[in-house]
């Protein structure tokens, strides 16, 4: 489907589509946006969803910790650090004349153990609830077991009778290719033409199947699916509607309470939180986004940021037209050096289901994000993909706006004075070294272009 009207009758109803066909970094606040109690109830999921996905994270963890050392410190529970940002914070408020009001911090999912990003939480919760239902159902788990028996020969054997595959840009491949081949499922993960070559050759290193497509993420999905239709021992990961995925996402959300309160970080309606993520198709920041509403309500600010090359959820939201418009009906080509955002068309179900409770949207160009991937670099030494930096401007765009969107919000002085700005960093640590220094290279350059 695409648009039925032509392009400039649009840009007359819609006046920011010519802005984001000239590819201009551009914001949205969404005026349609609702209190949490009533728009929540737009989303077909609930809080005792979220629980029961927590807790079979829980019931999870002594075979993660069996199986991925790494997680031994953690016991067994996939979670990232949350960072504060002092000195990036100071050089922003520097460059942007920004007021000097709030704290900056990042949710460092770059940091999450097994495959180093965002995807860690939705993909790996999808592949262990899948897990979890085959060994229920084929008597290999019983309800109360311990579920490091799974770290075994015997369930190896047993998961190898079916296949799990997934379409994707890299990370969410990654994710579900290291937790479903680890488990002994088969893998197969259709890789759209932005994937890097390193994931490949890890997911190869795994024993996963890997196909290789030249198009993009949408067509790669396309390819994942019919092949998996066929056979009914394969379960389909479907990233545009994955209610799982959705779900591992969402837990995201007490855990940061958690941390949030260990450092002291208030957040209530006189301490406004904007958390910034960064959008593909929608599930990660959807999910989050999500949970956190269940979690803090009305304090919570949630935005979306995309690139300017690929700004499919901000179209898709802005024109309501969600899954039934891509990029490349307004002429925009959908490529970028931010892989894990590189998406021409956003998610419907997260689109529809999200759209009274995201505040904004806004894009930002490939040069600013690996300007900001050098500035995290040199002023906090955290390390990020470029996909990962674009939470980082949603601070100037929230504290610049003229959309009258605070106020509508009554966000007041005062309130911004105390208001706690956070970026999900949403990948980078299992980059190689030369791939990142080539990052940061880059990075340098615009810097001192200007
Ligand atoms: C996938 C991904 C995102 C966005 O998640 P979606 O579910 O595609 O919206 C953001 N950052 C990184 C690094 C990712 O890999």
């Amino acid at each position: 489907m695409s648009l039925e009207r032509p392009v400039h009758d649009w840009c007359q109803s819609h006046p920011l589509i010519a802005d984001l066909v000239a590819l201009r970094p551009t914001s949205w606040f969404n005026p349609r946006c609702a209190p949490s109690a009533e728009a929540l109830g737009d989303v077909p999921l609930t809080a005792q969803d979220v629980r029961e996905a927590s807790e079979r994270l829980q019931r999870f963890a002594p075979f993660i910790q069996s199986a991925f050392s790494e997680t031994t410190a953690s016991a067994g529970i996939i979670e990232s650090p949350l960072l504060p940002l002092p000195a990036l914070q100071a050089v922003l408020r520097a460059e942007h004349q920004l007021p000097e009001a709030g704290a900056l911090w990042l949710k460092a999912d770059n940091l999450l153990p097994i495959s180093g990003s965002i995807k860690a939480r939705g993909g790996i919760y999808e592949v262990l609830k899948h897990a979890e239902d085959l060994a229920l159902a084929g008597g290999l788990l019983q309800p109360g077991d311990d579920y490091a028996k799974l770290d075994s020969e015997a369930a190896r054997a047993f998961f190898a009778q079916y296949s799990i595959a997934v379409g994707s840009t890299g990370n969410l491949g990654l994710s579900i290719g290291i937790m479903s081949a680890r488990l002994g499922f088969k893998a197969t993960v259709h890789m759209s033409a932005d994937a890097r070559q390193w994931k490949k050759d890890r997911l190869r290193a795994h024993g996963v199947e890997v196909r290789e497509y030249s198009a993009d993420y949408s067509v790669a999905v396309e390819q994942g699916r019919k092949e998996a239709e066929a056979d009914p021992r394969c379960h389909f990961v479907d990233d545009e509607n994955s209610r799982n995925l959705f779900l591992g996402y969402a837990v995201a959300a007490e855990r940061l309470q958690r941390q949030m309160i260990e450092q002291g970080v208030a957040v209530d309606a006189e301490h406004p939180l904007f958390v910034y993520l960064p959008c593909g198709v929608g599930g990660g920041p959807g999910g989050v986004a999500f949970g956190l509403k269940l979690v803090f309500g009305d304090a919570v600010h949630c935005l979306f940021a995309e690139p300017t090359h690929s700004p499919c959820m901000f179209l898709g939201v802005y024109t309501g037209l969600h899954d039934e418009v891509s990029v490349y009906d307004v002429g925009i080509d959908n490529q970028t050096a931010a892989d894990g955002l590189a998406v021409g068309r956003p998610s419907g179900f997260v689109g529809r289901a999200m759209q009274r409770l995201i505040d904004g949207y806004y894009t930002v160009d490939d040069a600013t994000l690996y300007r900001l991937l050098a500035q995290m670099q040199a002023c906090e030494g955290y390390e990020l993909e470029p996909s990962a930096l674009a939470g980082v401007p949603g601070m100037v765009q929230v504290l610049h706006e003229t959309q009258g969107y605070r106020q509508r919000l009554g966000l007041d002085e005062a309130r911004m004075q105390r208001a706690t700005h956070l970026v999900w960093g949403t990948g980078g640590s299992m980059v190689p070294r030369a791939e990142m220094d080539a990052y940061l290279a880059k990075g340098r350059i615009v810097l001192a272009g200007q």
